[in-house]
């Protein structure tokens, strides 16, 4: 196959796998829909690029080169302007850079002072720096469960960015350099289309398994998480506390429960409001998962009742924890947005830790719930241990 008809079926390649994400697209969930507009333009622009170099005249080089180019060029700047989106991060004038530079190179070198090598080399430096910025910002965000996906698509952009710096390297090496791309005496001319098409094609379609990734991971995030507190649910922190208690049960290790309760909570509600209430339980939870940091994990058991759990913590350290909780919580009022005087809020906290009596998470937890019931007839505001 001749490299113009190489690049020709790259271009409805693209074309192809472009349309395929334009019809899925409408199913993707809002904030995720500008990057894929984004990611799907960039496939129009390399398509159309990949046209125009097919096409070229020798006559027609000194518009179409340029033009063909920035096309390519800014298509890359648009999967890299995707890729932004879908990480939350700001566009900036400076990714246009690579984009001027390359077409103002390669009206230079095809208009002013003909050079195919150096033309070469310029693109392919242009294309570079885009598949670098690309492959950064992959890689620029804290979230480290970024999934295979991702480390396929940067893969994928960085054996393009070396094979282009190679290009580069062989095209102002060799001395018989061929008179442009179409000339299929060359090899390299040959694979150039794969490259080229190879990014749109497997792009897109980790692109779109990135996407998917990312909301199979909200999904299971969303299933598991308190959607007031952000804390673990009850199924979430209950399956850990199994886990806890089943591992310490075998390796004969401490491990305790801590069961928090917001004194007459219902007079909260009443007196100041539901929302009121809502932030007085994010109020605590906040600081429940503070106090249990470095121990374990908290959890909202439902209502205004939490469970905070402790591995590896002796029975005098939990009652500890706890008590230095229900000081915290007393001592630090809800401020309201109005000017009225701060909400006080206090907790009744029930401590369990295990025992060899205890077979199981359920049996430690009734023993917690029974400490909190004795904490609240006492007076509230109190913290009780499970006998
Ligand atoms: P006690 O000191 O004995 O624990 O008294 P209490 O008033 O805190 O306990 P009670 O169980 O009587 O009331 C709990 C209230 O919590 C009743 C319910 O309307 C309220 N509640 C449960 N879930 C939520 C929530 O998500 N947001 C708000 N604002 N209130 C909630
Ligand atoms: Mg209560
Ligand atoms: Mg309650």
């Amino acid at each position: 196959m001749d490299p113009g008809t190489a690049i020709l079926m790259a271009a409805l390649m693209i074309l192809l796998n472009g349309g395929v994400l334009g019809l899925v697209q409408r199913d993707l969930p809002e904030d995720l829909r500008p990057s894929a507009v984004s990611w799907r333009i960039a496939t129009l622009l390399h398509a159309g690029g990949c046209v125009l170099l097919a096409l070229q005249t020798e006559a027609s080089k000194v518009l179409v080169l340029p033009l063909a180019n920035g096309l390519l060029l800014l298509g890359l700047a648009g999967y890299w302007r995707a890729l932004r989106q879908f990480y939350g991060l700001d566009e900036y004038f400076g990714m246009l850079v690579p984009v001027l530079l390359g077409v103002i190179a390669i009206f230079w070198f095809v208009a002013v002072h003909e050079s195919f090598p150096l033309r070469v080399a310029m693109v392919s430096l242009a294309w570079f720096w885009l598949l670098l910025g690309c492959i950064r910002t992959l890689y620029s965000t804290a979230d480290r469960r970024g999934g295979s996906s991702r480390n396929v698509l940067a893969g994928m952009f960085a054996v393009a960015a070396t094979f282009m710096m190679l290009r580069a390297l062989y095209f102002l090496g060799v001395s018989d350099s061929p008179s442009g791309l179409l000339d299929q005496r060359n090899w390299l001319n040959v694979v150039t289309p794969m490259v080229v098409a190879v990014i749109p094609v497997i792009g897109t379609t980790t692109f779109l398994l990135m996407c998917s990734q990312r909301l199979t991971r909200r999904w299971e995030s969303a299933a598991s998480t308190d959607y007031l507190t952000g804390l673990a649910n009850r199924r979430t922190v209950v399956a850990k506390g199994e886990a806890l208690i089943a591992g310490a049960a075998a390796s004969g290790a401490d491990a305790a429960l801590m069961v928090v309760d917001i004194d007459h909570f219902k007079q909260i509600n009443d007196r100041h409001g539901h929302a009121v209430g809502d932030r007085a339980i994010q109020h605590v939870a906040r600081q429940l998962a503070h106090s249990c940091s470095g121990f374990g994990s908290a959890g909202r058991l439902g209502g205004e009742e939490f469970i905070g759990l402790l591995a590896n913590v002796e029975p005098a350290e939990a009652l500890q924890i706890a008590e230095q909780l229900r000081k915290a919580i007393d001592e630090s009022p809800l401020p309201l947005e109005s000017k009225a005087e701060p909400v006080r809020l206090t907790v009744s906290i029930g401590v369990a830790s295990r025992q060899s009596r205890d077979p199981d998470f359920a049996a430690l937890l009734q023993r917690a719930d029974q400490a909190l019931y004795a904490a609240k007839a006492a007076g509230r505001n109190r913290v009780a241990s499970a006998g």
